[in-house]
């Protein structure tokens, strides 16, 4: 916002608890809307911005909240800002994988709550990583750093995308399957590919059956990549060994099913949230505005 008013505009701020119709009444001759994941940007809010309205700058990579064909018909660029949370969101799924490959959630809350009785050989028994085999599914900047970063302790690294990584290949000794192979073959799947009609429930019924019983399923991605039903189901049959979670299917709301299943860790969508990727998520976004108000191409533009 800083950046903003130093480039001389005006900004109005709807605040984090500012429901649908607050940012509808804020929009009226709005030049640029600068929008959260959880603020879903389609015609209406559009509209109410009116006809000066010229770019929705999303202070996110996943644009999933911006109805893309509806700001390209009425001719508003859409801006998102990739890279800068990129080690964050890779750093935040590597803990994901060791909570839940080592049911450190579990074990501190037993601590907390005093049902821990003392060192016991068959309590808290995880998987270990080192030799695993991860399979990472979407090879992008996230899954990429990922990759680096669970590297040193992978026995093999695959990973499923829609095109050849051959570089990766070479430098990180990933080897490209198909998602069906990967989640047969994985002891940890972890998903990096974004929100949209093809990726909604990738991982469903069928997917988890086909997944090894210890196997530890990282979700840092998007909420509707995973069914939410039918992994709460799977982790209480033991068709999968654990489950680490960062994003649900209607943020903020955490399903039942998964709060109560087993060997599930659950975080609130913290996946960017380090002071260097935020200071450099607000950063880009102010800059794609100015770029775009003052007649310069965006840094970052989707649409
Ligand atoms: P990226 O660099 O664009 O990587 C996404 C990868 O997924 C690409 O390699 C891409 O293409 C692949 N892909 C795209 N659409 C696909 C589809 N329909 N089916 C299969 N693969 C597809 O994005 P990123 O920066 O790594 O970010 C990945 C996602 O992480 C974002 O979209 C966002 O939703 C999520 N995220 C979450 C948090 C959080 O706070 N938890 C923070 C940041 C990002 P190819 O397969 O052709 O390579």
């Amino acid at each position: 916002m800083d950046l903003l008013r130093d480039a001389g505009f005006e900004v109005r701020e709807g605040g984090l608890d500012a429901t649908p119709a607050e940012l509808v009444a804020l929009a009226p001759g709005c030049d640029a809307i600068v929008a959260d994941p959880s603020v879903p940007v389609g015609p209406e809010l559009l509209d109410a911005a009116g006809t000066g309205l010229r770019v929705v700058a999303n202070f996110a990579v996943g644009y999933d909240n911006v109805d893309l064909a509806a700001c390209r018909e009425r001719g508003v660029a859409v801006t998102n800002t990739p890279g800068v949370l990129t080690n964050a969101t890779a750093e935040l799924a590597l803990a994901l994988t060791l909570a839940a490959a080592r049911h450190v959630d579990e074990a501190a809350a037993d601590l907390r709550t005093g049902r821990w009785r003392g060192w016991d050989p068959g309590a808290y028994l995880g998987l270990e990583l080192s030799g695993a085999t991860f399979g990472i599914v979407g090879l992008g900047r996230i899954g990429h750093r990922y990759a680096e970063l669970v590297r040193p302790l992978a026995g093999e690294l695959l990973y499923a995308a829609r095109s050849p990584k051959p570089a990766a290949e070479d430098t990180l000794g990933v080897r490209q399957v198909d998602v069906g192979e990967l989640l047969e073959h994985a002891d940890v799947v972890s998903l990096h590919v974004p929100a949209a009609a093809e990726t909604t429930h990738l991982i469903d019924a069928e997917e988890l059956r086909s997944m090894r019983s210890h196997a530890v399923l990282v979700n840092t991605a998007r909420g509707p990549l995973v069914a939410s039903e039918a992994l709460a189901q799977a982790l209480h049959e033991g068709e999968i060994g654990a489950a680490g979670l960062d994003v649900y299917e209607n943020e903020p709301d955490v399903p039942r099913a998964l709060l109560e299943a087993p060997r599930c860790v659950l975080y609130p969508h913290i996946g960017s949230a380090t002071r260097t990727a935020r200071d450099g998520m607000a950063t880009l976004a102010a800059r794609n505005v100015i770029a775009l108000l003052t007649g310069s191409e965006p840094v970052t533009r989707v649409a």
